[in-house]
């Protein structure tokens, strides 16, 4: 057995033989900590070069809130870019204002660049918007927290990224997020929207999700291995009932169906790409106008953060 470390109950790398950390289970592989990490990042890594997603002279903005997924996107891309100098990097925060929540959350964010080195830029909802989530939510005509709160902080992220020169915006959106947003999209009917996100420049500046090939499970795991997993407080928000009950079917599924998640969504990603060229032949926006008041892409005269904001104002 040379020099293989045997440790009761753990499972040997598949790799190296030593004590593994996980069993991928789509590839059945039992893997140590090190080819783990290793696996992670070149996850990441072929989803960069597939898509082609992060070109020279980019200079990509992450969506960093603090959590695991988006500081485990920060790591991942700092490592990942560190030998190409022609490609920014920078992270943006936004803080919503939720009191108890937010302020550990904005901690770690911060600690992170800082150990990173990565410039970062902190906008909040009041410097926004005027007022901060939990100041909106007192409002009687306020919608569900998460609608809120979802809008206007990728409305908050796309103004600060196009005024730091950013050319891509990057946010944490691991698969299951990616095949839970897409489950709901496809429960609601939303055939727009389904095929909207399909469209590219259909935002001020374009988003991306490198972490988009990588389980929920595997992120996880990963800012446990690097120590980039913290005991944060949760949102008192959190539990919008439609995406927790998708997130359970994805993960029951793929737990009984090990790939079923990386097939759903190569299925929706073909059904949105065709859907995008259905919506340009039909006239470049089918239905889609541009919002009277920011530009953004709307159904109606205004997008919706501006109507959500209009419908807040003071009467
Ligand atoms: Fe915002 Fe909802 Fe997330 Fe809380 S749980 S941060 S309200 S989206
Ligand atoms: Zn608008």
């Amino acid at each position: 057995m040379g020099d293989e470390k045997k440790v009761a109950g753990v499972s040997p790398c598949t790799r190296c033989r030593a004590p593994a950390v996980a069993l991928v289970r789509r590839t059945g592989e039992h893997l140590c900590a090190a080819h783990f990490v290793a696996s992670v990042e070149r996850e990441v890594q072929e989803t960069v070069e597939r898509t082609g997603m992060i070109r020279d002279g980019d200079c990509i903005a992450v969506g960093l809130s603090g959590g695991k997924d988006s500081s485990v996107l920060l790591y991942i891309l700092s490592r990942l870019l560190r030998d190409r100098p022609e490609v920014r990097l920078l992270a943006i925060t936004i803080d919503e204002g939720i009191a108890g929540y937010r302020e550990e959350t904005m901690k770690a964010a911060r600690a992170l660049t800082a150990d990173l080195g990565v410039e970062q830029f902190v906008v909040s909802f009041e410097d926004a918007f005027g007022r901060s989530l939990d100041a909106f939510l007192q409002n009687p005509a306020a919608p569900n927290p998460c609608t809120l709160c979802g809008v206007l902080r990728r409305r908050a992220l796309q103004t600060a990224a196009r005024r730091a020169g950013a050319t891509k915006l990057a946010t944490g959106h691991s698969l299951d997020d990616e095949a839970e947003a897409a489950l709901m999209n496809v429960l609601n009917g939303d055939l727009k929207r389904i095929a909207r996100t399909g469209i590219p420049g259909n935002a001020f500046v374009p988003r991306i999700k490198p972490l988009g090939g990588v389980p929920e499970k595997e992120v996880t795991l990963y800012a446990v291995v690097q120590g980039l997993f913290l005991p944060l407080p949760e949102c008192p928000y959190a539990g919008q009932a439609l995406r927790s009950e998708a997130r359970t079917i994805i993960s029951t599924l793929e737990y009984r169906h090990p790939g079923t998640t990386m097939q759903f969504m190569e299925g929706y990603t073909t059904l949105r790409e065709r859907g995008a060229h259905c919506l340009e032949e039909e006239g470049a926006t089918g239905g889609f106008t541009r919002c009277e008041e920011c530009g953004e892409p709307a159904t109606g005269r205004r997008c919706q953060a501006c109507s959500l904001l209009a419908s807040l104002r003071d009467e």
